[in-house]
């Protein structure tokens, strides 16, 4: 954690974290953008998080478009028609039971429409800054395993083996280290093993093809 934290100091912040910090996105900003974010390129993200947010700051305001002026927003981000709906009914939910307000335990996030482990960790790490939780996507899954943290075959055995191996002091920044390593490191596809300052401590598990750049 120590070498990616050094290494991904001069590489981008994922969107999400961007939308948090250099944009001063609020918790409901932190939410919607995850909701957007699943299955979806960052740059895309990014760019249909900031034109809803212009049409549509607060969960009043976005509660008040109708579903189709939400995907028009959000296209093309994937799902964007699932997403709308989602999105419109996480609105009136936060508006009818939370006083508008985006909750930080996990079951209350979990009873918001569109939201699973994943969104809900990532909401309660950034906008609630929560130490306790790990949000596991496919790229802290897939690293996980190529390091040989956890040997798991799903995000969500994932999530609950990490707790296990790694220390609580990590937990919160777990997902945005291994997402900007996996973004531009340690890729899906030709991981650029050859130039990881990581490679002497990993045993590459499952990687069987490298980048050469
Ligand atoms: S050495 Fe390769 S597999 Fe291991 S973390 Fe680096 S890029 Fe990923």
């Amino acid at each position: 954690m120590k070498r990616i934290g050094a290494g991904i100091r001069s590489l981008g912040l994922p969107a999400i974290e961007k939308i948090s910090e250099e944009q001063s996105g609020t918790a409901f900003h932190v939410l919607i953008a995850t909701m957007l974010s699943a299955q979806t390129r960052d740059p895309v993200t990014l760019e249909a998080s900031t034109r809803l947010f212009a049409k549509a700051p607060t969960p009043e305001a976005m509660a008040k478009l109708s579903e189709a002026q939400i995907e028009k927003l959000i296209y093309p981000v994937s799902f964007y028609r699932n997403k709308a709906v989602h999105v419109k009914a996480a609105c009136r939910k936060l508006l009818a039971e939370f006083g508008g307000v985006v909750p930080s335990t996990m079951d209350e996030l979990l009873t918001l429409p569109g939201v699973g482990r994943k969104t809900a960790n990532l909401v309660r790490i950034v906008a609630h800054k929560r130490p306790d939780s790990i949000c596991v996507d496919t790229h802290v899954h897939r690293i996980a395993n190529r390091l040989g943290w956890v040997r798991t075959r799903m995000p969500e055995q994932t999530e609950r083996a990490l707790y296990e191996v790694t220390a609580k002091k990590w937990w919160s920044r777990i997902n945005l280290y291994l997402v900007t390593w996996g973004q531009h490191v340690c890729k899906p596809v030709y991981p650029r093993c050859p130039h990881c300052p990581v490679l002497p401590l990993c045993p590459r598990i499952g990687v069987t093809r490298v980048s050469k750049t």
